[in-house]
This record gives structure tokens, sequence and C-alpha cells, in this order.
């Protein structure tokens, strides 16, 4: 585990990580061993590389605790508007370097594991992803706490502590196979456990109407049991929590069976009532209605509602009120934000706190209810949005359904007055879908509910106004908002990406990490041929450190003169990764037809998890595998195409292959992706985009100018005027020899000779049923692969606008992207407030 030589060389250049002060390193060393000896019970002659990184974990981790600590008290002292992000995903992939980062204690860190003979990067491995999330919407969730941390925001995350996180996904003979993500077997040294704050949360009994109140009985008590993670910011001090429920039965649980002498089965029901958040539901953009998904939204919902309220309550405005009892100032002092509709219950949540438990009437308790949430739409996609079966709500949380009744029945009379017999509105409007079996629209929950509804990118905004929740829009104009997604620059450039981080640094100094439009700086620079031959030179080490790791892990050998192609995200119909494989089997068609003609040679990427259950996105998982087997193991071809899978796509993966990308594929359907994160980040990194006018590629190209993207396919409303006039897949097919030929060789089994019928449902899907418009799209989309190769060719060029592309992402900064929510929804100035750091005050020796 020794460092080479040359490594020793690397550390030693000046790099925007600073020098480790002596000090520093002697105090990380003692503490580390401290840490092996007394937590880990190990010495150095049995310690395996777990052990290091969990000693390396706790010292980090020390270092956070009085930070963390100071950060909550000045919290309580100065009772700020605390924003709460309730999620039922937060996708933060691996804590050590970005806690090393954020403190910016990595170089102390890395100079002292290099002084015990240990490889920093090698223990960094070792840490399991908390992949508590399916993919965009969970990693935003992600970047967001980290931003709201380095704005000095009084911010909390609450989500599930799930057992299981997004499964692990294995290939096997071009098959995806889940796996269980078995994340905490090793332990968590980030997390502590809060059992002495264990909340209730019910489920299932009935309503009793008692004198003229409603009153929720018989219920089935669970145990919501806090788990907290510290979310530090960068160079800041400030340590923000996240806090994550995991379900607990009660002692009490199941206790009629003591009585009749079942005490084994009661013991065992006990493992049955916890799996509430045994297991994160894999589906991205899709609502499957189970009545296991349904009591883990509850269950999130009620346990937070009870943390943040007495947590309201309590606050003390300086030494004169030490405990609130009215709720008058609620919303002043608290803002919900919903990640989608999946929180949604905590609206009729809160009203039956109000209503029921604190005995506030019902229009003041909506009146606060409607000032204090705030709910972000993540997609337009019908499939995906959440409609929950009356039946089901009646069982599982009864007067939640009572409550929503009420709701619904106030509303309607508000838009019966409005628009007086305007019935069909009405029907459009109401909270209870009927037709069929009755069902709860919970995105309209949410608008009714809320103060401020968002979409995530201005295009995507536009059609939720428009579209989707055009009734809404005319009700409520001003309720409507778009607040355009963001990454943070931290994680995605800082962290993942120090060669390119060090090139920008040496050119216009540091402040970007915190400031990222001052990345503009940099266009100038992109007329210098140093500073060009800087990012390719980094570019260039990047794909041969990704081309080793490939090689090294899954023996495929690629070759790095070639265009790194990549398209990594969840794999779904409306991202079109089979689009992107129907050009890989044109250009495999073009080297067979003509070896000898001249080829810009490629290597295409593709990774992404498929639900398990959607069986459309696993075949293209095995097609695209089948493609690659062919493709590269065709002598003919040699090193000009080859196809990847990449297996378990996460973020940890993301931030591996991310920075050597030549190529971004971004090539949704226009209309279907909300915004899209991955885009920015491969931008951030210097990759060109190939896109649709889709999400925020819009404002991408609006960025950095058209000349500086490839852009392509039908805009949303080319879209909208094909399927109006009546879309005919059949037409393209039959007039695009490339895309026929493509077609035909998937449907008679070119790629699956022992089973030559396997593909022929995808050909049949694209001629007969092409919701995503892929064979309408396609002959632009090749066209426009071939200006890729060609400007490639030229790699000054090509580097100018991979420069430009860097100089104009600063929009994308999830620091922007808080900002705005701040101003405009929760009503806080964002403090950018320093606390003391606790090391300076000699409070603690190793804080
Ligand atoms: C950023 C990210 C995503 C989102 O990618 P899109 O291309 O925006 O869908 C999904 N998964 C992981 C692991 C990510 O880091």
């Amino acid at each position: 585990m020794t460092s080479p030589q040359n490594d020793s060389e690397k550390r030693k250049q000046i790099s925007i990580r600073g020098i480790a002060p002596v000090e520093n390193v002697a105090t990380i060393k003692k503490s580390f061993n401290r840490h092996l000896h007394y937590t880990l019970v190990k010495d150095r002659n049995v310690a395996t590389p777990r052990d290091y990184y969990f000693s390396l974990a706790y010292t980090v981790r020390d270092h956070l605790v009085s930070r963390w600590i100071r950060t909550q008290q000045y919290y309580y002292e100065i009772d700020p508007k605390r924003v709460y992000y309730l999620s039922l995903e937060f996708y933060m992939g691996r804590t050590l370097s970005n806690t090393m980062v954020n403190l910016g204690i990595q170089s102390s860190c890395d100079e002292a594991m290099y002084q015990l003979g240990l490889d920093i990067e090698e223990l960094e491995e070792i840490e399991q992803d908390a992949g508590l999330g399916n993919g965009g919407l969970g990693r935003l969730a992600a970047c967001f706490l980290d931003s709201m941390a380095t704005l000095g925001l009084a911010a909390y995350g609450y989500g599930i502590r799930y057992d299981y996180g997004i499964f692990t996904q294995k290939i096997e003979n071009g098959w995806q196979v889940e796996e269980p993500d078995d994340w905490l077997r090793y332990g968590n040294p980030w997390e502590k456990s809060r059992p002495e704050y264990c909340l209730p949360v019910n489920f299932f009994g009935r309503v009793q109407h008692v004198n003229g109140r409603e009153k929720w009985v018989d219920t089935q008590v669970l145990f919501a049991m806090p788990y907290d993670t510290p979310v530090p910011g960068y160079g800041n001090n400030t340590v923000n929590t996240l806090r994550l429920w995991s379900c607990k039965a009660p002692n009490q649980f199941n206790l009629h069976f003591f009585n009749n002498g079942e005490y084994i089965n009661a013991v065992c029901d006990r493992n049955y009532a916890e799996n509430i958040s045994r297991v994160l539901y894999p589906n991205d953009n899709v609502f499957e209605g189970k009545e296991l998904r349904l009591k883990q939204e509850y269950f999130l919902c009620a346990a937070s509602l009870q943390d943040l309220i007495r947590r309201f309550k309590s606050s003390t405005f300086g030494q004169q009120n030490p405990v609130r009892t009215s709720f008058d100032t609620f919303a002043d002092k608290v803002a919900i934000q919903l990640n989608d509709t999946h929180p949604s219950l905590a609206i009729p949540e809160l009203m039956r706190i109000l209503v029921d438990i604190e005995n506030v009437a019902w229009d003041k308790a909506w009146d606060i209810v409607t000032r204090t949430c705030a709910y972000t739409n993540h997609t337009v996609l019908p499939e995906a949005l959440e409609r929950w079966p009356v039946s089901l709500l009646q069982h599982v949380l009864p007067r939640h359904l009572v409550i929503l009744y009420e709701i619904n029945a106030r509303f309607l009379r508000e838009v019966g007055k409005r628009w007086p017999g305007d019935n069909d509105r009405i029907a459009r409007m109401s909270l209870v879908e009927e037709g069929g079996e009755k069902k709860i629209n919970m995105a309209n929950v949410c608008i009714v509910g809320s103060k401020a509804v968002n979409g995530v990118a201005a295009i995507h905004s536009d059609i939720i106004k428009k579209t989707t929740f055009k009734d809404f829009y005319e009700m409520y104009p001003k309720k409507f908002q778009n607040k355009t997604n963001g990454i943070t620059p931290r994680r995605w450039l800082l962290l993942c990406n120090p060669g390119l981080a060090d090139v920008i640094a040496e050119k216009i100094g540091e402040s970007w990490v915190v400031s990222l439009s001052e990345l503009r700086k940099l266009t100038s620079a992109s007329k210098e041929e140093t500073f060009l031959r800087n990012i390719m030179k980094v570019k260039q080490e990047n794909k041969m450190k990704l081309a080793q790791f490939l090689q090294e892990k899954y023996r495929v050998r690629i070759n790095p003169a070639s265009i790194f192609d990549m398209q990594v995200k969840r794999i779904h119909e409306y991202k079109r990764q089979l689009m992107n494989c129907l050009h890989i089997i044109v250009l495999y068609n073009r080297i067979k037809k003509n070896p000898q003609a001249p080829f810009v040679p490629r290597t295409v990427l593709i990774g992404g998890k498929a639900a398990p259950g959607y069986h459309t996105a696993k075949m293209i998982i095995k097609l695209i595998n089948n493609v690659g087997r062919t493709v590269n193991n065709d002598p003919i071809v040699g090193d000009k195409l080859k196809v990847v899978f990449l297996e378990n796509y996460r973020v940890s993966l993301a931030e591996k292959i991310i920075p050597a990308a030549d190529l971004s594929e971004q090539i949704s359907l226009a209309g279907t992706e909300a915004s899209g994160t991955g885009n920015m980040k491969f931008m951030l990194n210097g990759a060109l985009t190939i896109g649709t006018l889709d999400g925020a590629n819009v404002e991408m190209m609006e960025e950095m100018g058209r000349e500086n993207i490839f852009i392509f396919g039908m805009t949303v409303e080319q879209v909208e005027e094909l399927f109006r006039k009546g879309y005919n897949p059949r037409h393209f097919y039959e007039s695009d020899d490339e895309l026929k030929q493509a077609m035909d060789q998937i449907n008679s089994g070119y790629f699956s000779p022992d089973q030559p019928g396997l593909f022929s449902e995808i050909y049949h899907g694209l001629l007969h049923n092409d919701r995503f418009a892929l064979c309408a799209d396609f002959r632009s989309y090749v066209d426009c692969q071939n200006q890729v190769s060609e400007l490639y060719k030229d790699q000054m060029k090509w580097a100018v606008k991979a420069a430009l592309n860097i100089a104009s992402s600063g929009k994308f900064s999830s620091d922007r992207t808080i900002n705005e929510y701040a101003k405009e929804i929760w009503g806080i100035e964002p403090s950018s407030l320093k606390l003391p750091n606790p090391a300076d005050k000699g409070s603690a020796k190793e804080d």
C-alpha cells in the first residue's frame, strides 16, 4: 500500500488544496493511531484496509464534532427561520473525501496517510456509497444540502434511513441482475443515532366523531428513530444536519399476543412492522402505488413534522420568550420544501396536527400550511404522477383522507365561485379523480396546499404552466415559479477533477469554488494556447486514468485517443439510450461497409440502472451489451469503435468517469426531461454536449452560445405538432437507409444469433409505438454526431469549445439555485455568516 515515488512528487506539486501544515499532519496521525487502537481495537499487524478507512473516517469526523455542536447551538440562540428539505431520497454518495475537501484538511490527511505508508485513494475506495436515491432527484437533494450549508442557511434535510439503498447492478451475460445494497453491513461512521429522540407514528385505525371533533383512534403505533449525519459547508465552519428516520417497533408492539402465550410470534412480528424503512423503491420517474411506499411517505412526514414543531416550540427569542404556544409565527419561522409529491402528506398531516391536536381553527390552520409549504415538481410524465387510491388511504390513513376531502370541498367551492358552472374545470382540478377507481391526485394536493410551485428548468416551468397544471396556473398565477437546478462545484469539480481545478485556479484563483460565475473570467483564456493545452492535458490524463481503471476492473481495453462519448443516467425510454445504441450500429455498419475509409475513433460508454420491474429498460441494457459484444470482437473494427456498458452507475462512479468525458449525451425527447443535472456535471468538466432543446440544455446553450453545443432534433412545439398530425414512425424508417438497416438487424437477430427473435419486441416497439419519437429525431441526431466527429479532428477547435463550456457553467451551481429558493420562496437572506472556528478558541484540541 506504499505510494510509489512519482505519486509523492505529484503530491508535492502546488495545488488548490494548499500545503499541509506540519502540526496538522502530526495531529491527524496521532488521532488515526488512537482510533485504530481504541475504536477499531486493532494493531497494524492485523488491521485490514477497511480498518484503516474507518480510522481515517473517525479522525475526519472528529474535526466536525465541535463545529456541528456549535452550529446547532448558534441556531438555537439566534433562532433564524429554518428551512426543512423533505425528500424520500438523498443520494449522498461517499462522505470521506467530501468532508476533507469542505474542511480544507485534504492535504493534511493525504500527507498523514503517506507518512503512515497508506494510500489515501485506496482507503477512499473502501467507502460504500450512501445510495439512498435513484437518480437526479435524490442527487439534487444532496447537492442542495451542500449548498445550504455553504451559504450558512439554518437548513435540515429530512429523509428515511433505508437499510438497503438503490440496488447493486450486476451485468450477467448482458442482462441486468439486481443485488441488495447492504450499505450498513460494516457500520456507518458518519451517522449518530439518537434513540432518545424516537417519535411515534400512527397507522390504520379509524376516525371517531366526538362532540363535533374528529379523533383518529385504534391506530397501530410505530417509532421513528433519528440518525443524524453532519453536513459541512465549504470553508465556513457551518455544519448542518441531515436527519434520517429508521422504523422501530415500540416495546408494547403486539402486546395482546403476549397474553395469548404467542410471545415468539409477537417478537418476530416486530421485524415485519419495521419493514417501513427497509428498502428504497428503485423507480425513477414511475409511480408504483404500493402500500409499503405509502407508509414510507407518511412515516417521513409524520416524524419530520413532529420534530420541526418541537423545535419551533422550544426556540427562544432572546431570553424573554422561553416557549412558544401560539402558531401565529409558524410560517415566519419555518419553510418546508417538498421534493416532488413524495412527501405531499405533510400537507394533510400538518393540518391534522394543527386542527386535531393543537386546536387551531381550520381556516387559520390552512393559512399557516399554505404559507409554510412549497412544492417542487420534477416531471411531466403522466406515469410518474402520484395518484393514491382512495381505498388505500382509507385503510392506512383514514383521518388524512377525511382531511383531504375537506380541503377538496373548500377548494372546489373557490373554483366554482371563480368559474361558475364550469363543471369540466372543476372535475379537472379536483383533488379526487373520479371515473374508474377513485384516486387522490397528489400534485393537485401540493399545488393547493403550497405557497409556491416550481419547475426545475425554464422550459419545464413553462410546460407546467401551459400544459400540465394549466388550470391551476390560471387560478394561482403568482404561485408558479422556476428554479433551474444546479450541482455543487465542490463535489463535481474540486473533488472529482483536481487536475482541472488546479488549471482553473492557476488562471483565476480559487473563489470560483464558492462563486462559480467567476468561471466567466476563463472566456478570454479560451484564446490562449497554453491554457487550452493545459485543459487538454488534464482531459487526456483523466482519460488515461479511466482507461486504466476499466482495464483493471473490467478487462476492457479502450483507445485513449478516441472520443469518450458518454451517456450515464437511469435507463428510461424517454432518455433514449436506444437512439444512442442505434447510432452505434450505424457507425459499425459504416466501418464494415468501408473498412479503409478514415474514421474518427470513438468509445461509447453507457451506464445506468433500470428499475427492476421495467421490462423494456432491461431489454435495452441487454441490447447495448449484445451490440457491444459484436462491435468489440469484430477484427475489422479494431480500435475505431468500442462500446462499454458501465456496470452499477452511482455517485462514486460518476465522479470517476465524468472528468474523462469528451462528449456528453443529453438526448431526451424535447419536453420530457424536466432539467437534468448530469448535463451540468459534464459541462463543468469540459465535455461538449450533444443534446436536444430539453430541460436545462436550453439554458446551457443560452449561457455558452449555440456554436459551442451540438443541438439536434425537434423542439417541444415540433414534437406537439408531430403527434397532433399523427406520428408515423414507419415513414422515417422507410425513408432512412441507415435507420432501416440498424432496426432490421435488431429485428433479425444480428446481435443475438443464438436467439434471433430476442430483440424483435424493440423493433416492433419502435415501429408501432414510438412514444418518444426516436425515429423522427434519428436523422438529425446522426447528422449532428457526424459534426461531432468532424470537429474532434481539430483538437484546438475542440479545446476552445471545451474551455467556453467551462467558462459558461457558472449558472449551474446549486449555490445559485439555493440563493433563488432562499430569496423567492423561503423568504430568507442567505447569510454566509461565518461561525467562529472552534479550533481557534482552543475549546477542543481535536475538534
Ligand atoms: C447526476 C446524477 C444523475 C442524474 O443524471 P441525469 O443525466 O440528469 O438523469 C443520476 N445518477 C447519478 C449517480 C448522478 O450522479
